[in-house]
């Protein structure tokens, strides 16, 4: 009774902050003065303050501010636990949504708004769990970080990534945990929860297609550069690469509870692309395709100067996600296969470069993480995934740290319903996943020492 009563004190803590997180409307844009993260980081900062927390706040660009609060070890030997949760949120399409997307409103036991599942359910609950933790005078074994970033949706350049290049020290962890895992999987039999363990690369390009300017009143042979562009994308959309299926692969096949002959086939790199492809569902298809392949996403094109006018010149920014392993090389490699006698026509600039990261799981947080979902789903398996997109992961991942997407939520919260509210309209969190993932982020703290002895 007592338990629960403090569980609940808690959830609402968490309900309560993540409602402000929403209002404070941290959209990064990817231009440099989006953001504005410095409003969470105040409101994070009030929060948190008191006595045993040290508080830093980092301010590499004006309003993107990022916090680290850290609640010292009694071993200076013991692995430092980071718990990473980001601070800003994409923006939104209003017309997409059937409420106020940074009104934070509870409804119906959900909390709805911009940043209910990516990540400020998270961000949120790391927070209230560790001012908890630093209320109760716990003295981890090792340092216990609370870190809140900025612009991770955008890079990181002016959060994660700043701290990797030029500081460090103050975030530098052994264990660091984040977005997005602890999501229930379909299929009978023992519980699942996918748990994020790697992520594809990025090997974006921009091609800029040249052409002859003319007048537009005389397109018969003309060299139009837009005209070119459109066959450019045409070819990189029809490509097919290679697939490549890993043991994360073959696992989560298994978890989404694939058999028999579909099973086969989604194991056989001759026939995975067309069994992906007979899927019904287009966002699982989309999901399942990006796990196995290179992929090729033509999202913007800029070009021409005036309707009457023929352009000489067109740019197309290519969204290219690279599997375990590829190179920059690699990338080139795609582009020549896919583009074919045009791309000697071209010019292919890279734009931003980033390798696929992983990280093992024969690890005492792996064990640790195990055993907290277990409370909640008993003999539960947790099902290392890779996620398509990019996170925070991959800067400490490169610095030989294990980083893991994490959490733990309710059944409300399926892989698929998940998948669509992730940058999605009608974002929105139920207040059971809350009161989990907070228990979980206290729980890691209580045991991952004890497991990791
Ligand atoms: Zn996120």
């Amino acid at each position: 009774m007592a338990d629960d009563v403090m569980n609940d004190a808690l959830t609402n803590e968490t309900v309560e902050l993540l409602q402000a997180m929403i209002r404070n409307e941290c959209v990064n844009t990817g231009y440099p003065d989006s953001g504005n993260e410095i409003r969470n980081v105040d409101l994070l900062q009030t929060f948190l303050e008191g006595p045993g927390v040290e508080i830093q706040t980092y301010e590499p660009t004006p309003n993107r501010a990022s916090l680290v609060a850290r609640l010292e070890g009694t071993d200076p030997s013991a692995p430092t636990v980071c718990l990473m949760g980001h601070t800003d949120v994409v923006p939104v399409s209003p017309e997409g949504w059937d409420e106020d997307p940074f009104a934070g409103e509870i409804i119906d036991g959900e909390v709805w708004g911009r940043g209910a599942v990516d990540m400020l359910n998270l961000t949120s609950s790391m927070a209230v769990a560790f001012r908890n933790l630093a209320r109760n005078d716990f003295r981890p074994k090792g340092d216990l970080i609370y870190f809140a970033v900025a612009d991770e949706e955008a890079g990181g350049g002016h959060g994660a990534g700043w701290f990797a290049d030029n500081d460090y020290d103050p975030i530098k962890a052994d264990y660091v945990l984040t977005e997005s895992g602890g999501i229930p999987l379909p299929g009978s039999g023992e519980p699942r929860l996918a748990m994020t363990v790697a992520e594809k690369g990025i090997g974006w390009r921009k091609i800029v297609v040249h052409g002859t300017p003319g007048h537009g009143s005389r397109p018969f042979r003309a060299d139009n550069a837009l005209v070119t562009a459109a066959e450019v994308i045409r070819r990189l959309v029809d490509y097919r690469p290679n697939p490549l299926l890993t043991d994360i692969w073959a696992g989560q096949v298994e978890a989404l509870g694939y058999e028999g002959e579909m099973k086969a086939a989604l194991l056989d790199p001759a026939r995975v692309f067309d069994a992906i492809d007979s899927i019904e569902s287009d966002a699982t298809a989309a999901r399942l395709h990006a796990c196995t392949h290179t992929t090729f996403s033509p999202n913007m094109a800029q070009g021409g100067t005036k309707h009457n006018t023929i352009p000489d010149r067109v740019s197309i920014n290519v969204d290219i996600r690279t599997l375990p392993g590829e190179t920059s090389e690699d990338v080139e490699a795609h582009m020549k296969a896919a583009l074919g006698d045009l791309y000697h026509r071209v010019e292919v600039v890279p734009v931003h470069e980033d390798p696929s990261t992983a990280s093992p799981i024969e690890t005492p947080m792996w064990a640790t993480l195990t055993e907290l979902a277990g409370r909640k789903y008993p003999g539960v398996r947790l099902v290392p995934t890779m996620t398509t997109g990019g996170t925070d992961s991959r800067f400490y991942r490169a610095k030989g740290a294990v980083a893991y997407g994490a959490g733990l939520f309710s059944q409300d919260v399926t892989y698929e319903t998940f998948s669509s509210r992730f940058h999605g309209n009608n974002e929105r969190i139920d207040i059971e996943s809350l009161a989990l993932t907070t228990q979980m982020w206290l729980g890691v703290a209580e045991r991952f020492w004890e497991v990791a002895g």
